[in-house]
């Protein structure tokens, strides 16, 4: 016995003999099999982390090398261990030559496949990011190395020509640009963050950055949000490159592929990646250059537990090993401000000057929603002059937002007087109450206007093709929305009516941009949704082509909207940061939630040690659980996550209910 085999449980007498009958015989084996083993001559010691997702053991364990293993079992190899009782899947993550165990250590079962998977400096960001949100080690590493593939480690991985470097030729209109590529080209690791302008061809500068990185001898790494945004930076890097340099690491694409991929970038043989979130834990080798594109977007945040954010996991990796970091968007989010705020970044921007010859943006109201249309006379003008060159993009909100309360004077978010949280009702004779904390509020009167008023603001028509094919006949309606997405239109002066997020790139940029119904996205019921919007709205008026035309209805007075017109996404992301820092929300405060149901939510509060300054919303019920919002100052953060650290080691060892533990969610 080592002193990582589990409690036993209480068992029946009789079985408990059988099961001591059995466990002796499996002992004498392991005895006999033991003698077999001579321990390797130098480093016995390995050190595995443990496919074990009991926060309590969440650690590397020592176990012996036998010989026959010595050149194999190499770190960052997948070894099998007895662990509890079980065979159990491990990453060598370290050889050393003495152990701090005191008994006997036990051999290695087998090296599952030698081929190093699991880099050193990918094993310190599992363990950072662990720590960051308060999740398993084993989580994480499931998220940073995909399962393996057995037949495509027999083939060996084509190294990549010479890359001789060539000119950057598209970062000529963005200031302080020369600086940021001169210092990449030197192998140097200059941060940034980028708003790129409208008519960027950001996937081609992305490339150009990357070039430059790579041209000094490094590797670089680029995550994009989805499948679209890969395919668009994977044609830009070959064209950029050349063939046989980069991989797309992706979901899709199959099992064997993604591995054979993988395999490339771990054995050193691409060095240049581009994918979605998981790729953000590519073995790169000499990474030099991380990017991350568009971090506004909700496909950033991964799913499963522990819930990490891209952003998070590129910018901790740009600090452990090092290398350049390029955060690029259309918008600015509050966190890439903040990154600019604390002198962590530098901006990169285009001029106004340039950005006014780009393009021209105006906001229209909408005309009385009685006469039957949704598109104000100035709306269909820009349509009109804009078929007469080109396509033209219409974004309409997409169907199934949740909507909050909303004044009904001002259509302000109607928020919690004493958390900041959306009010919701939650039924026909109830007062409106607060989604995070419960407070309820029947007097409820709108800071903006003084309103009384509330009202759940309604879903736009899905019209809008038919009613543009009726305004333009003989004129192609094209939509790209839900499951029919398009990823591109050509030149053709067709209307292309898009959801949000689902617009079309066009060949050559498109001729206007009509961006409709904005106060529906406004009111989405979220604490970003301002952000969103802008972003939203600010990626479609970027696809306008150079001299193009966008009009946007809605409250031309709305700050957001006011936003757009002047295309100052540095300036509404400087308010949405202070605004944030007095209403006491991420990034100027963290915000963790805990949600199981309430006898567990319970346990863990008595066991949670909270540092100080930390506020505790709720319990409120949420779906079919309960949830509870803590929220600390933003310097107290690494406190809190250390304090759910604990709580899960504590809960895992005393095998309490579980609670869900996640830290920053990108919503609440
Ligand atoms: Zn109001
Ligand atoms: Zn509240």
């Amino acid at each position: 016995m080592t002193s990582h085999e589990a409690p036993e449980a209480d068992m029946l007498p009789g079985l408990r003999a059988a099961v001591d009958d059995a466990r002796a015989k499996a002992a004498a084996t392991r005895r006999r099999k033991a003698a077999d083993w001579e321990p390797a001559t130098t480093d016995p010691v390995a050190r595995v982390l443990v496919d074990i997702a009991l926060a309590h053991l969440d650690r590397p364990f020592d176990y012996a090398v036998p010989q026959t293993m010595a050149d194999t079992a190499a770190p960052g190899a997948r070894v099998k261990v007895r662990f509890a009782g079980q065979d159990v899947d491990g990453f060598v993550v370290e050889r050393a030559s003495t152990t701090d165990h005191t008994g006997r250590l036990q051999p290695l079962r087998r090296v599952v496949s030698p081929e190093p998977v699991l880099l050193p400096e990918v094993v310190r960001l599992t363990e950072t990011l662990a720590r960051r949100y308060a999740g398993a080690r084993s989580d994480v590493l499931r998220l940073a190395v995909p399962p393996r593939h057995a037949r495509a480690e027999k083939d060996t991985s084509v190294p990549a020509p010479p890359f001789t470097g060539g000119p950057t030729t598209t970062w000529g209109d963005v200031a302080h640009a020369d600086a940021f590529l001169r210092r990449l080209a030197a192998a140097e690791a200059p941060r940034a963050v980028w708003s790129a302008a409208p008519a960027d061809d950001w996937p081609a500068m992305v490339a150009d950055a990357v070039a430059t990185a790579y041209a000094s001898g490094r590797g670089a790494l680029v995550c994009v949000p989805d499948r679209r945004d890969v395919d668009r930076v994977d044609a830009a890097l070959t064209a950029r490159l050349g063939e046989g340099h980069h991989v797309c690491l992706t979901a899709d694409g199959g099992p064997a592929a993604r591995y054979r991929d993988f395999l490339a970038v771990a054995r050193g043989a691409r060095r240049v990646v581009v994918g979605t979130r998981s790729a953000a834990f590519a073995p790169v080798h000499d990474l030099g250059l991380v990017v991350v594109w568009d971090d506004g977007d909700d496909l950033h945040a991964e799913p499963r537990a522990p819930y990490p954010h891209t952003r998070e996991v590129l910018l901790t990796r740009a600090e452990q090993q090092g290398t350049a970091a390029l955060l690029g968007a259309v918008a600015r989010t509050p966190e890439a401000q903040h990154l600019l705020a604390s002198g962590w970044a530098r901006e990169l921007a285009t001029p106004r000057s340039v950005l006014r010859a780009r393009v021209r943006v105006e906001a229209v109201p909408a005309e009385d929603r009685a006469v039957g249309t949704r598109i104000p006379r100035p709306a269909y003008e820009a349509i009109r002059r804009g078929l007469e060159s080109g396509p033209v993009l219409v974004q309409t909100p997409r169907a199934g937002y949740a909507a909050a309360l909303a004044c009904d004077t001002c259509r302000t978010p109607a928020r919690c007087s004493v958390c900041t949280g959306p009010l919701s009702v939650p039924g026909p004779v109830d007062p409106p109450q607060c989604r995070w904390c419960g407070h309820t509020e029947p007097a409820w009167a709108c800071p903006t206007c003084g309103g009384r008023g509330l009202r759940a603001p309604v879903r736009g028509e899905a019209r809008t093709a038919e009613e543009l094919g009726r305004m333009f006949p003989g004129t192609t309606v094209r939509s790209s929305s839900g499951d029919r997405v398009l990823a591109s239109v050509g030149e053709r002066a067709d209307v292309v009516v898009a959801t949000v997020g689902a617009e079309p790139v066009a060949a050559k940029g498109y001729a206007a941009v009509v961006v409709l119904d904005t106060w529906l996205t406004l009111a989405r019921d979220d604490l970003r949704a301002t952000e969103e919007a802008l972003r939203r709205w600010l990626n479609a008026a970027a696809l306008v082509r150079a001299g193009g035309h966008v009009v946007a209805v809605g409250d031309p007075a709305h700050p957001i909207l006011q936003a757009l017109v002047r295309w100052d996404p540095a300036g509404f992301a400087r308010r949405e940061a202070e605004e944030r820092a007095a209403a006491h929300l991420p990034p100027a405060a963290r915000i963790a939630t805990l949600a199981g149901d309430l006898g567990a939510l319970d346990d863990a509060l008595h066991l949670l040690d909270l540092p100080d300054g930390a506020e505790v919303l709720g319990p409120v019920p949420v779906a079919d659980e309960h949830r509870v919002v803590l929220r600390v100052p933003w310097a107290h953060g690494p406190a809190l996550s250390g304090a759910l650290g604990d709580l899960q080691r504590l809960r895992s060892a005393r095998k309490l209910d579980p609670v869900r533990v996640q830290v920053d969610p990108l919503t609440i």
